[in-house]
């Protein structure tokens, strides 16, 4: 069966480099990003320079009907989907919780935790075996802060990787014996636009000492993590936590 996998958030950074890396693995791919449509489009096209189909959908991964709307366009246009890549996610501004305001927490909260788990429950009715499916692999995209907590930056972002990593732990036991594959990659500090848009660009070099390895990530060293997770080379791997951190 052909696979056929929906990477939210797939227009920019990581998420755009496991779209790329899924495709020379052979996937389909479904992108579905927010606002970024012109990188939705380079990246589509890189997908397709990889040799597999690929379709670029908008979507706001916190509200269900564009959710389900997203899913349906991609199994239209691309068949059965098979896999889901959970990796749109926003931090909100750098900064102390009792600075962070009451609109971006519950921002962080919607997308990062209720996105995640709109779009999972979409692809777990598509692939399920109870469903009528013929089963698939969920790789959720979480952080470091999950265990490190983020403090002075963004616990509230942090406390919604930890249950991003609940969901994961939940989802791979209920579904285990429907076919489906769920497990977490946690990455560390990767040179993607987040950290200019969280307020600080130079934050994976200012805080690159931090790292054991003494460097930040690549957004490819992440998406390597995530293609072997999607792949039948792991078929007996579910609800795990994969760290890709230089050791953080
Ligand atoms: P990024 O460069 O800022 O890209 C974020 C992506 O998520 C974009 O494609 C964006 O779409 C999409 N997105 C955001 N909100 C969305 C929404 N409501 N609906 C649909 N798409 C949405 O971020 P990144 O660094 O690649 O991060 C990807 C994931 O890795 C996130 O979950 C992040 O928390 C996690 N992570 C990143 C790091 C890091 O250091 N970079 C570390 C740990 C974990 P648009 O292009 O349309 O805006």
């Amino acid at each position: 069966m052909d696979q056929v996998t929906v990477v939210t958030g797939g227009s920019r950074g990581i998420g755009a480099a496991v779209a790329v890396r899924l495709a020379e693995a052979g996937h389909a791919v479904g992108i579905v990003y927010e606002q970024a449509h012109d990188a939705a489009e380079e990246t589509a096209a890189a997908v397709r320079a990889a040799g597999t189909a690929c379709v670029a959908v908008r979507a706001d991964t916190s509200v269900d009907e564009q959710v389900g709307a997203a899913f349906d366009t991609v199994a239209e246009r691309l068949g059965p989907v098979t896999g889901l890549v959970n990796n749109a996610g926003v931090t909100g501004p750098l900064g102390r919780f009792a600075d962070t305001s009451p609109e971006v927490i519950r921002r962080v909260v919607d997308v990062n935790v209720t996105g995640a788990l709109l779009c999972a429950r979409r692809a777990v009715r598509a692939m399920s075996t109870r469903h009528g499916g013929h089963g698939g692999a969920i790789v959720n995209i979480s952080s470091c802060g999950a265990t490190l907590g983020s403090p002075g930056e963004y616990v509230h972002y942090a406390a919604s990787k930890a249950a991003v990593d609940a969901m994961t732990v939940g989802l791979a036991k209920e579904l285990a014996a429907e076919g489906i594959r769920v497990n977490s990659v946690q990455p560390g500090m990767i040179l993607t636009d987040i950290h200019a848009t969280m307020g600080d660009a130079q934050r994976p070099w200012r805080k690159k000492d931090a790292v054991p390895m003494g460097r930040p990530g690549e957004p490819s060293e992440v998406a390597g993590a995530v293609a072997w997770l999607m792949s039948p080379e792991a078929s007996y791997t579910t609800g795990a936590v994969l760290r890709v951190s230089g050791g953080l």
